[in-house]
């Protein structure tokens, strides 16, 4: 079939697909626990719900502006003002179908055919393909000093005639490592420096453990908002708990949002004006549901890492954030495929290959379900991969034996 090279170049995404499996093994009425989800399962702000209910009980469901309705961009100014100190008018922002379209919506609006875009490895899964929807070069920039922590030099390394753009996800997926103060500094002085955009990535900077402080990269400008080529990406996906609402926004200079809101007016227009609603009830709602996630998460990551710490083969390093932890597993199998298919397969626990974030031999483990998920999957993937334990296990009144090696 004669279909497009950029159709060809583009893989499916594999934690979505991972979630259908899910969905499939779960209606199967199989024991399937879910290690690799993106997404919390506490409750949606009540504000949120109330504020589409009502939307919807006017009758009167219509099309929204394509770059996002103004009781949305207020909430976002206020959002901007309280995090990041910046004041920002209508005109720098614009609302999207979600982080993922905002980033979408930016990369169209500032690359062109065979320019590159750089971001330190591991990865999110979608920057390659995102990169490679529009024509452009994905470079990855796996730190030199094997850490999951970048230092300027790394990107530097990979910048060259082609560079257009750098993307910085921190706290990052799927490591969990929020990037230092000194990284972001640097980045942000740098991109400035050779005139490069700079995609900051901010879906979880307020799901982050162990006392640390949100970093503002405005701090780092010196341009004028005009000038900057600073875009900030944020949503209500992660820190509301709410991924199937689909809203996401992007914070930019006047030109560059006016773009984006071009691109999006023909692709897609506005998003529904009944999920924009539900989004300005969360953004200005009681706040408490933000912190219960993070101390939620913040123990949920104790108890994996505990866990992970358990097994001679593995090794972690501590998540600072997010809901992610990216393990080496190579000592069992350099190859993260065989190992998330071997787990699947055998003990019915869902994982991301590391292959998909840019680096083989981990698996990435979510700890955003439930502390029972957590040890129960552990405890399996243990069973699995860790010949010292019994040769037997139960799951449920389900006996299983290893017939494996
Ligand atoms: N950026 C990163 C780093 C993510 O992990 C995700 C979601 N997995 C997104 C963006 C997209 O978020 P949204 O659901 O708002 O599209």
């Amino acid at each position: 079939m004669s279909l497009s090279l950029i159709a060809k170049s583009i893989k499916p995404s594999p934690t979505l697909a991972l979630n259908e499996k899910f969905a499939i093994l779960k209606e199967k009425g199989d024991p399937v626990i879910h290690l690799g989800g993106g997404e919390p399962k506490t409750r949606v702000p009540m504000e949120a719900i109330m504020a589409t209910v009502a939307h919807v009980n006017t009758g009167e469901v219509r099309y929204a502006p394509a770059d996002g309705i103004p009781a949305l961009k207020q909430a976002i100014i206020r959002y901007t003002e309280e995090f990041y100190n910046r004041k920002i008018t209508p005109q720098h922002i614009i609302a999207s179908g979600g982080a993922k379209q905002a980033i979408m919506v930016a990369l169209q609006a500032i690359l062109n055919p065979q320019e590159e875009v750089i971001f330190p490895s591991p990865y999110w899964v979608s920057y390659p393909d995102m990169a490679r929807l529009v024509g452009a070069i994905p470079v990855p920039a796996p730190p030199e000093d094997g850490t999951f922590y970048p230092r300027l030099k790394d990107i530097e390394d990979r910048v060259g005639s082609y560079t257009k753009a750098v993307i910085i996800n921190s706290p990052n997926n799927p490591t969990g490592a929020m990037y230092s103060e000194e990284f972001i500094a640097d980045i942000v002085e740098y991109c400035e420096k050779k005139d490069l955009w700079l995609l900051m990535d901010d879906i979880y900077h307020r799901l982050i453990f162990d006392g640390r402080k949100l970093i503002n990269p405005y701090n780092y400008t010196k341009k004028k908002d005009e000038n900057s080529k600073m875009i900030i990406i944020n949503g209500v996906s992660k820190q509301y708990a709410m991924t199937g609402f689909r809203i996401g926004w992007a914070v930019g200079n006047k030109k560059v949002i006016e773009a984006m809101s071009n691109i999006q007016g023909h692709q897609t227009s506005g998003p529904s004006v009944l999920l924009q609603k539900a989004a300005v009830g969360a953004i200005n709602g009681i706040q408490s549901g933000v912190e219960s996630l993070r101390t939620t998460l913040e123990n949920n990551r104790n108890v994996m890492i505990d866990l992970l710490k358990s097994f001679e083969g593995v090794k972690v390093t501590k998540p600072d954030g997010t809901f992610y932890c990216f393990a080496d597993f190579s000592t069992y199998n350099k190859s993260s495929n065989a190992l998330s298919s071997l787990l699947i397969e055998k003990v019915q626990v869902l994982t991301v290959p590391g292959a998909e974030f840019g680096l083989e031999g981990y698996l990435r483990l979510s700890y955003c379900g439930t502390i029972k998920d957590i040890q129960e999957g552990i405890e399996r993937m243990k069973w699995a991969l860790d010949f010292n334990s019994p040769n037997e296990l139960y799951i449920g009144d389900r006996k299983l034996v290893r017939d494996w090696s």
